[in-house]
């Protein structure tokens, strides 16, 4: 029964003790949106610190991505890294139906403080993905309980991207991710982004008065009471292209779903935490949504984990003796305490470090470049938001003719920097830079100067 445990020292279960590792990974690994037969090997990392990923033979790549938008106070920080080793100490996970524990209950008091007004509701789950899902679940379900059962449609943006989980995908715009699982994905309404390079509306950007807003109006009022929610990534569309937009834009469709008495959705997936200059990227439009998700940055991009994070109004809806009107939603890892814990020391180290300066600095270092970078061979169009930097490229700047996602353009870019220890993974034909938060002034100039020197050499790959 209770057979005394073996110890194991640190090195014994050290993953890379082998160097057999690496073969491993090519016989029996299958990584994310990689075509296998003919991508290069993937890049072995060992180590991380700071802004710098190390390979086996001790170079450095410096992370100019976040590693997937996720970190932001650089690698292997200490204070996070002490906050998972004292809580692995103590409890390292219990379910979370009819249990709960403290890093829980600290963690929800914390967002709630830095949250915008009215979000007071955490709901815990596992990724970006699934906290696209229960927001979409919740709005459905408070609909329902409350004797509303023809609010059950949706209305998401063009360009739009909530992840790769069936009802994420369902909300997403069609693309090469969403292609072969058409018959899986459920049909929604699809409004109009304000992608101003590109305008949906054809209209000069002097005339703009948010035209692009009309398609969503028009499809809330042939609709009436009939929309269950509207989704949106708040000023910032990312995989879809990392598309900008003018906040009025934002303000626009929290005036529309108040007009229409529907749910606004924000998925701050991406956005939250900083990235944009402000804790959230609603608070550009000072608005509040109804229901907002959460993950990435969240735990300083340490372990998965998602929020949804609701009104007391939503929460409500779900109270009472009915178990029908329960939220049947919970996943296995639910509240991880460990995913808790650094998300916690996340928090405070953001607060501590000033780090929305620090991204609103990054902001200004960017604007001064910005002339350059547009005059640059290719580039079509500049775009800055916070720490985000996004070079639209195209083969002809007068017909802003691109290719799509497909282009070989993306990958050849991400070779050409890594062969300069950078890591930068173009998405199609934008290329952008988005580095955690701790980057300092001449590591972010000298990205630049990369970019800038790799563009002015550039040859559009046939
Ligand atoms: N929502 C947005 C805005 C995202 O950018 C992403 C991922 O990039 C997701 C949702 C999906 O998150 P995850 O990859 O953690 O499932």
């Amino acid at each position: 029964m209770n057979a005394p445990r073996k110890t194991v020292s640190a090195g014994e279960c050290n993953a890379d003790a082998s160097s057999d590792w690496q073969q491993w990974d090519r016989a029996y690994l299958w990584h994310p949106y990689t075509q296998m037969q003919t991508a290069p090997m993937p890049v072995p990392i060992i180590r991380g610190e700071g802004m710098y990923l190390y390979r086996p033979d001790g170079t450095r790549i410096l992370d100019g991505i976040s590693s997937w938008w996720v970190n932001i106070h650089g690698h292997c920080h200490p204070y996070i890294n002490a906050a998972l080793r004292k809580q692995a100490e103590e409890l390292e996970h219990v379910m979370f139906a009819g249990f709960t524990h403290s890093p829980a209950a600290i963690l929800a008091e914390r967002l709630v403080q830095v949250l915008p007004s009215g979000l007071r509701r955490i709901f815990y789950s596992d990724n970006g993905s699934t906290a696209v899902e229960v927001a979409l679940k919740m709005a459905l379900q408070y609909w329902r309980n409350q004797g509303q059962e023809q609010r059950r449609a949706f209305v998401m943006l063009d360009h739009a991207y909530h992840g790769d989980t069936v009802g994420a995908m369902s909300a997403s715009a069609a693309s090469l991710f969403t292609e072969s699982f058409q018959p899986l994905l459920f049909p929604v309404e699809r409004a109009h982004a304000p992608y101003c390079y590109r305008c949906p509306a054809a209209l000069d950007p002097a005339r703009c008065q948010i035209d692009c807003l009309t398609s969503l109006r028009n499809i809330l009022e042939a609709q009436s009471g009939k929309i269950a929610g509207v989704l949106v990534e708040p000023m910032l569309q990312a995989a879809g292209g990392m598309i900008i937009w003018p906040k009025k834009f934002l303000q626009g469709v929290r005036q529309l779903c108040d007009a229409h008495g529907t749910l606004m959705i924000a998925d701050e997936v991406l956005t939250g935490f900083g990235r944009t200059g402000k804790m959230f990227a609603c608070e550009h439009a000072q608005i509040s949504p109804d229901l907002m998700c959460l993950s990435k940055a969240l735990t300083g991009g340490y372990l998965p984990m998602g929020v949804t994070a609701a009104t007391e109004e939503i929460y409500d809806a779900f109270l009472s003796d009915d178990r029908r009107k329960t939220f049947f939603h919970g996943h296995s890892f639910t509240a991880n305490p460990l995913a808790c814990a650094v998300s916690i020391a996340s928090l405070e180290l953001l607060h501590r470090e000033n780090s929305l300066a620090r991204v609103v600095a990054l902001e200004a270092l960017f604007h001064s470049r910005k002339a350059t970078l547009q005059e640059l061979p290719y580039v079509g169009d500049v775009r800055i938001l916070g720490g985000v930097l996004a070079l639209e490229l195209v083969r002809d700047k007068q017909t802003r003719e691109a290719g799509g996602y497909l282009d070989r353009v993306g990958p050849a870019l991400t070779q050409a920097f890594l062969d300069r220890g950078l890591l930068l993974r173009p998405l199609g034909n934008v290329l952008y830079f988005m580095p955690p938060y701790i980057i300092r002034d001449e590591e972010a100039h000298c990205v630049l100067d990369q970019i800038e020197d790799v563009l002015q050499h550039w040859q559009w790959p046939q």
